[in-house]
């Protein structure tokens, strides 16, 4: 299984951390050790001073493809929920300043929070409305209709590069607001159903 990341992928997230708006999807990975999932906690990491949420809505790859053609693109995913791409903003900061790879800054242990996920039936697919709250205060509002790069571009693109196989991950991208968290904090993903506001996942930082 493989945790395939989407950076940049919301006008106004790139404009608040000053990052050009992209031409093609900005990819990178996370390794799988890198999930935290059933409500588990995340233990602040001693390598960095500037832990950062991104609440991001995230897809399960049902069927193995590659070179994935746009027409049929949609029919590889039938679930999604809601995670959190954990970042190290100095870490990073300190990478991308010397044009090195970012792994360490958002692949570590934790660093992708994983909510229950939900079938696309239950959710408008055009514009999932979705939120990240900070001890009960919304932080975070996004909605996928004002994503750069839609579900299905983000598959056909990343398949001729990655084969995709059944059970990948793909987080696709943070709204604007993401912020810094301290110990104690709990998080908590939401996202608007057809019928209601469901909380996906809960993650207390420690
Ligand atoms: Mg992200």
């Amino acid at each position: 299984m493989k945790i395939i990341c989407i950076g940049r992928n919301y006008a106004e997230h790139a404009k608040e951390l000053n990052n050009p708006v992209p031409s093609r999807p900005v990819v990178f990975m996370k390794p799988a050790s890198a999930l935290l999932v059933n409500n588990k906690p995340l233990y602040y990491p001693e390598f960095t001073r500037d832990l950062h949420y991104e609440v991001e809505v995230v897809l399960k790859i049902a069927k193995n493809g590659r070179h994935v053609q746009p027409e049929f693109a949609g029919g590889y995913y039938k679930e999604v929920s809601l995670g959190i791409d954990f970042t190290a903003r100095d870490l990073q900061q300190e990478l991308k300043e010397k044009g090195q790879p970012w792994e360490v800054a958002k692949g570590f242990d934790g660093s992708a929070v994983l909510g229950r996920f939900i079938s696309l039936d239950k959710l408008d697919r055009q514009a999932i409305e979705f939120e990240l709250k900070k001890n009960g205060e919304a932080v975070q509002h996004g909605n996928t209709r004002d994503m750069l790069f839609s579900f299905e571009e983000i598959i056909v693109y990343v398949s001729r590069f990655f084969k995709l196989q059944m059970g990948d991950l793909i987080f696709t991208g943070t709204p604007a607001g993401v912020g810094p968290v301290q110990i104690g904090d709990t998080l908590e993903g939401f996202i608007h159903t057809k019928t209601e506001v469901r909380q996906l996942f809960s993650c207390q930082v420690k």
